[in-house]
């Protein structure tokens, strides 16, 4: 029996203009479903929102890794390159 497929695809835009394309989630359906089957089962429906954050999570920390060398509240110097673990919070206590 042919099947009805829908492939959902993230296009991320990480810079102005720059956009990448990624195949999250691939749904496939029988043509001829029963009522009861239209639209997203609840498995699917948290499968996609796992896939997105899959790809949308490591991004964020990527960037916010790349933007913080160095605190922006007092100028410091970041432990660690990329670390989003030191926060001026944390290392004005420890002082
Ligand atoms: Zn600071």
């Amino acid at each position: 029996m042919p099947k009805l497929v829908w492939r959902v695809k993230l296009v991320a835009e990480l810079r102005p203009g720059v956009m990448t394309e990624t195949e999250v989630a691939r749904i496939e359906r029988d043509e001829q479903a029963g009522l009861a089957e239209l639209g997203l089962q609840l498995a699917e429906a948290k499968q996609l929102t796992a896939a997105l954050q899959a790809q949308i999570v490591p991004a964020q920390v990527a960037v916010v890794g790349e933007r913080r060398h160095w605190c922006e509240a007092c100028g410091r110097g970041l432990a660690s390159k990329g670390s989003v673990e030191d926060t001026h919070e944390k290392h004005s206590q420890a002082r």
